[in-house]
């Protein structure tokens, strides 16, 4: 089965060998690359309007004084090659340019492929710049090198790299295939999700799926399949999606009354009574928890009354 991954349809060459020599900087001061601009915290800078309302948005690429105004004091980072084009991201705050700034998870969906990947990878690495600023090791400050791709102790040498941390996600399903789905006492009221959390020290993401279900839910499941992996910048995670059955045929959820405050199986027709009539809502499109519910829904998830939900 191939899910659907909005953020990571599209390719960017990594361009690894030319991280050694490259100066982020230098490339942009040169106009010899695509300038990108994100704000770590999750944003991306837009082009102002598509063309029309079926287009794609696009990341905006800057040009002239633009570049000089938004790369003074920001952190540079190169990105990749994409479309034959060096790609340089402008790591800076939503205040400092002015534009159509949009957060990934919202707009990561309807985003033309490359763009989407340049702007997952340019957020992991400004979310990464924006946390690792003092060595892990000593406690001196770090200084980024190999075009932002490795920070490297001004006292002791040593280096870091970006980091992911690897996270499971899994649909659960009865032996009647209705799903299960959970609400998070961190989340708005109503908002659902599938079961999800991060692997331990030590442990495989397979035995992972099985713990998190049963310690969140209390429900025991058989051995679950891997779908697809798709990494998510917010929280540096790397979420590896699964799907299983529960062991016995239609077990009740036992929330654990701490993470999650309840949950409960939904059929088809079920689910999609409580999404239209806004009892609930679900994850956005850019995520991977969508796309492995879209693929068990068959289409589109519907959305709620007030068009809630469409991201
Ligand atoms: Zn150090």
């Amino acid at each position: 089965m191939s899910l659907d991954l909005p953020l990571v349809r599209g390719h960017v060459d990594p361009a690894v060998a030319l991280r050694e020599s490259v100066v982020p900087a230098a490339l942009v001061r040169a106009g010899e690359a695509d300038v990108i601009v994100v704000d770590p915290s999750g944003f991306v800078l837009l082009d102002e309007a598509e063309a029309s309302s079926s287009d794609a948005p696009l990341l905006r690429r800057l040009a002239g004084d633009e570049v000089v105004r938004a790369a003074k004091g920001a952190t540079a980072s190169f990105i990749g090659v994409a479309r034959g084009r060096s790609v340089v991201a402008i790591e800076t705050s939503r205040d400092e340019v002015r534009g159509r700034w949009e957060h990934l998870r919202a707009v990561g969906w309807r985003l033309d492929g490359d763009d989407a990947a340049l702007a997952l990878t340019a957020l992991a690495l400004a979310g990464w710049h924006s946390n690792y600023r003092f060595c892990s090791r000593c406690g001196a400050p770090v200084q980024l090198v190999s075009g932002g791709w490795a920070a490297r102790c001004e006292t002791c040498d040593r280096l870091e790299y970006p980091r992911q941390d690897p996270a499971i996600i899994v649909l659960v399903q009865d032996h009647d295939g209705r799903v299960l789905l959970a609400h998070n006492a961190l989340w708005r009221p109503g908002f659902v999700s599938i079961i999800a959390g991060y692997v331990e020290a030590g442990e495989s993401p397979d035995v992972a799926v099985a713990r998190e279900v049963a310690e969140e839910v209390g429900v025991e499941i058989e051995t679950p399949t891997y779908v697809a992996t798709q990494p998510w910048p917010f929280g540096r995670s790397q979420m590896m999606g699964y799907q299983a059955r529960t062991a016995s045929p239609f077990p009740t959820p036992q929330a654990d009354g701490v993470e999650i405050e309840w949950a409960r199986f939904y059929s088809r027709d079920e689910l999609t009574r409580a999404l239209e009539s806004g009892e609930i809502s679900a994850p956005g499109r850019a995520s991977i928890a969508y796309a492995l519910l879209r693929d068990w829904y068959g289409t589109d998830l519907p959305s709620g009354p007030d068009g809630a939900g469409r991201n």
